[in-house]
């Protein structure tokens, strides 16, 4: 019998919902991950009294009630909103579309019939039927002109590819409404867990075994085997040494200053839709908390290529990749002892309420 029941392979949130869970069941758990820190991606640091979101903006939204639950055990959250401000060639305008963001770039529109009708008439201009990639369905949702302000520009530099040559997934969760709602979520339930997000996984982690600065990949021999399973949250594609190839992902670079200044941009994501400004969007990080300090913390979110050894943030969704994932997730289904999760582990692009329902899922089928 090895020396514990489970070995989690990464301390972000879908390891440690597991972890946690596991933990209550009465299992033996030992979590490592290769970070200095616990929590992952939601990892938040407190810089001049303000929790700082390390690796970028994290909003949690959901409409799934079970996992506002689940989350709520762990932080008290508040009423934030996330209604973004979109900088176009010196102008702000609202996100996501909506009629403050309509009136602004038409001002001859007042009602939500005057918006439609022009919006109606953008799009017959370049009516598209059936979008099949990323620019073919915004210019069927908004016509020209807002495709070229809000998303050309933004998405590209995003991205690193051409729209033309992304899945149109990729935009079809941001909302466009004909009301004077600046909410860029449509979801029943939304916050921010009040004293940041790393207490949430402090919590789960309570009472359980975490070694970090530990790399599974680095360690194989010792940790192959201190553990009957293994449910492993870092890349599915690394874990078999890119035996079948590599899977593309998106990277990115944050720079953060501390300002002496008490109020920097008045909201907490400006996004910067020109493609010629390198970054997409900075980040006024007390904003979240409705922060009233003295200083403030700024950070530029900056897209980048992603090479072998950078921080792999997106899962890069489109036919070519999905393809080469499903023939990684067959070798994962013949596994009897490695369990894949999480955002690099299932290769997708998941929203922290996704991986929270996907830790769930996984919790149920493995130990209940
Ligand atoms: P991760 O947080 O990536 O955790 C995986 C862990 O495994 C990492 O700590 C890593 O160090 C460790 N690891 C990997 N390989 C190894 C190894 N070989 N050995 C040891 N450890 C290893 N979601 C929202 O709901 N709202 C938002 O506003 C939002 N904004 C986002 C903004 C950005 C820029 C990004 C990148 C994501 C955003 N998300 C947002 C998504 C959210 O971050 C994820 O859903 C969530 O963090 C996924 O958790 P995870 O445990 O799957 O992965
Ligand atoms: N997007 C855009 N303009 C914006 C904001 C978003 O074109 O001002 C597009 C872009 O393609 C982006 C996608 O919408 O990748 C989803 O944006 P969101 O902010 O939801 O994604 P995140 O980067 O936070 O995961």
């Amino acid at each position: 019998m090895a020396q514990y029941d489970y070995l989690v392979v990464g301390a972000g949130l879908f390891g440690a919902i597991f972890a946690h869970e596991a933990n209550k069941r009465g299992k033996k758990v030992l979590v490592i991950d290769k970070r200095d820190h616990l929590a992952g991606n939601i990892y938040t640091k407190e810089v001049e009294g303000i929790n700082v979101h390390v690796y970028g903006a994290h909003i949690f939204h959901t409409s799934n009630e079970e996992v506002w639950n689940y989350v709520n055990q762990f932080a008290k959250f508040n009423r934030y909103t996330n209604s973004p401000i979109a900088y176009y060639k010196g102008q702000v305008y609202n996100m996501p579309f909506n009629m403050n963001t309509f009136s602004k770039l038409w001002p001859e529109v007042r009602t939500p019939a005057e918006a439609k009708a022009k919006i109606e008439a953008e799009r017959a201009k370049v009516a598209v039927e059936n979008p099949k990639n990323l620019e073919e369905q915004a210019l069927s949702l908004g016509g020209k002109e807002i495709y070229e302000i809000f998303v050309k520009g933004y998405t590209q530099k995003q991205w690193g590819r051409p729209c033309t040559e992304l899945p149109a997934f990729i935009i079809k969760r941001l909302p466009f409404r004909f009301t004077y709602d600046n909410n860029y979520f449509n979801d029943d339930y939304q916050g921010i867990p009040i004293g940041g997000y790393t207490q949430i996984v402090e919590k789960m982690l309570d009472g359980i075994e975490v070694r970090l600065n530990t790399d599974f990949l680095e360690n194989r021999e010792e940790y192959e085997n201190i553990a009957d399973k293994i449910v492993y949250t870092g890349m599915i594609d690394q874990y078999y040494d890119y035996k079948l190839g590599t899977l593309e992902y998106r990277s990115l670079r944050f720079e953060t200053e501390v300002l002496d200044e008490e109020n920097f941009q008045g909201n907490a994501v400006v996004n910067y839709e020109e493609y010629e400004i390198p970054y997409t969007r900075i980040i006024e990080h007390k904003h979240f908390e409705f922060g009233t300090q003295p200083k403030t913390v700024i950070t530029r979110e900056y897209p980048a290529t992603w090479h072998k050894g950078d921080e792999p943030y997106y899962a890069m969704n489109d036919d070519k990749n999905n393809a080469l994932y499903a023939q990684y997730k067959k070798l994962a289904d013949d596994e009897g002892k490695v369990i894949f999760g999480g955002r690099l582990g299932l290769y997708k692009y998941f929203d922290m309420d996704d991986t929270v329902a996907a830790a769930l899922h996984c919790v149920k089928k493995e130990l209940d």
